[in-house]
């Protein structure tokens, strides 16, 4: 807050296993896990965190952070944290311009980061489209959405953060490090660029600003972060599973891949149209796919139908789809694919794909997608990537990945725990089979490039599931590991940061 009447910041709230707010604040999205901490503590200003960092510290417990719960593995509500920090409520979005650029605080939800840059500036981050993510985790590991192959990823336009870090002494201390910076100063920066949650530090700040443009060079706010679409066009498209053969499933695939390394240039005419298909098992009754594109593009309406047409290829569906025109704020706070994961017990999975995958990769994931296991969350989601992402370079920013046109999403939600062993091997088997050529993990070569911490899954450090020789680190961070560790050294030299993937000291 700038103005000097602001609300006082709420908390500190201490919680313990006796306060009947516990339950509510132990579990994230995922409801697989289920946290036991001693201690939690609400925060609402980087000073109360810089004390429950030390108090936890001094305690000698575990700390664990959550923004917005949606960490897909067990970082946060795993049985060894004792100290859970809550971030949620450090949730101002304001123009600062002591810093010229956007202040947005962790606990951020995207819907409030899109709503007040929009409605404050007219502006946007490339962010996801699951309106109830925090900043917190979303940043860190890269964060992407509808406007990215239009605008790039959500960390090309980080320019700086408030970070609390614990230091060799044991004693915890609040630190900026933006771009501007040198040296360690500025590892620390670039960790947050794609380093993923939970590995440095508690993150009770972030600074977005284009990375064109200096500090002296004080254009007006509305310059420093993209416009998007007044309006956009939002479609969905229906496919029945009763129609999909294994022949057609595989030349819809082929169709969806060939399209995207056809299209996928930063100035293509279709960078602005963004597409979700949601590939779930054929119990579902339907495969489907959504899509978002800039309404005002010349000829947008004959664009999407040109991409319906390529996708339909060979295939003769001729599938249902609803197309309509949306405001862009409201597209993004009510996605035509709703969240079907909150509250559901899940388990995700996913891969970076540079072109698509061999007639082989799609008869085993048709095999799977149609086999007994018959729930319907089960499936996988390919979202359009490439773009914008593609004109930085992969050293840059933490994030490696830059060339890859798709990103797959391997999922299963369910909601009894007896089942958890069956969900479990159903999605862990699928995507080693899919991946058998490469140890059963998306190991980059000419046609995988890894995959994304912000979809982190414990299994590729587990040797059970990761036969390929190449470490888990290689396949989230490729050559950006090194730095990693790096900051990792200078900025958390006790591995006060720690989870099932964290970035390993030196
Ligand atoms: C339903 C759903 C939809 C999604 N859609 C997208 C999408 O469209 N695009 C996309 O890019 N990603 C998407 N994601 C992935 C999402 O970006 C990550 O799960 C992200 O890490 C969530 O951040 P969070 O703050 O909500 O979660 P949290 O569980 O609070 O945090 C996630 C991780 O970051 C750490 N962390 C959180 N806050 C801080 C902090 N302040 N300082 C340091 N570490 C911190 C946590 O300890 C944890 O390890 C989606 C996930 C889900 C479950």
């Amino acid at each position: 807050m700038t103005d000097g009447a602001s609300r006082p910041p709420l908390g500190p709230v201490r919680i313990d296993a006796a306060d009947p707010r516990y339950g509510d604040l132990i579990k994230g999205v995922n409801h697989r896990f289920t946290g036991s901490p001693d201690h939690i503590r609400i925060v609402g200003s980087a000073e109360q965190t810089v004390r429950a960092v030390q108090d936890a510290v001094d305690a000698g417990q575990r700390i664990a952070v959550r923004s917005g719960g949606h960490c897909l593995e067990d970082f946060v509500d795993g049985p060894r944290t004792r100290f859970l920090i809550d971030l949620s409520e450090l949730d101002d979005v304001f123009f600062d311009p002591e810093r010229n650029a956007f202040a947005i605080g962790p606990g951020a939800q995207l819907s409030t980061v899109y709503r007040a840059l929009y409605k404050g500036w007219g502006v946007t981050i490339p962010g996801g489209s699951c309106p109830s993510v925090a900043a917190g985790g979303h940043i860190l590991g890269g964060g992407y959405g509808p406007l990215t192959r239009l605008h790039g990823c959500v960390v090309d336009y980080l320019y700086g953060v408030e970070v609390v870090v614990v230091d060799a002494s044991g004693s915890a201390r609040k630190v900026v490090a933006t771009r501007d910076d040198e040296g360690a100063l500025q590892d620390l920066w670039w960790a947050h660029t794609g380093g993923g949650g939970g590995n440095f530090g508690v993150v009770t700040r972030y600074w977005l600003r284009s990375p064109e443009g200096s500090h002296e060079d004080s254009p007006e706010p509305s310059e420093l972060l993209p416009k998007p679409p007044a309006t956009v066009l939002d479609s969905l498209v229906t496919w029945s599973w009763d129609d999909l053969t294994r022949d057609r499933f595989r030349r819809l695939m082929r169709n969806h891949a060939e399209w995207h390394e056809r299209n996928s240039a930063p100035d293509s005419p279709y960078a602005s149209l963004f597409s979700v298909v949601g590939a779930f098992h054929r119990a579902s009754g339907a495969f489907i796919m959504s899509t978002q594109m800039d309404a005002g593009v010349p000829d947008a309406e004959r664009l999407l139908q040109e991409y319906l047409d390529a996708l339909d290829e060979g295939v003769g569906l001729r599938p249902q789809h609803m197309v309509r025109t949306r405001p862009w704020l409201e597209s993004m706070l009510h996605p035509t694919l709703p969240d079907t994961v909150t509250g559901m017990r899940s388990k995700g999975k996913a891969a970076y794909l540079l072109k698509g995958y061999t007639d082989g990769q799609l008869d085993v994931l048709y095999d799977g997608l149609t086999d007994g296991h018959g729930h319907m969350g089960a499936g996988v989601l390919f979202m359009s990537y490439g773009g914008k992402v593609g004109t930085v370079p992969p050293d840059r920013t933490a994030t490696a990945q830059r060339t890859a046109v798709i990103k797959a999403f391997y999922v299963d939600l369910w909601q009894n725990p007896a089942e958890d062993e069956e969900h479990l091997r159903w999605i862990r088997e699928l995507y080693r089979d899919v991946y058998a050529h490469s140890g059963g993990v998306p190991v980059p070569d000419d046609a995988s490039d890894g995959t994304y911490i912000n979809y982190p899954d414990g299994d590729l450090a587990d040797p059970v599931w990761n036969t390929s020789g190449v470490p888990w680190h290689h396949l989230y961070y490729k050559d950006n590991y090194p730095r990693l560790q790096r900051a990792k050294a200078a900025w958390d030299p006790k591995d006060v940061f720690r989870h099932t993937l964290s970035v390993e000291l030196p």
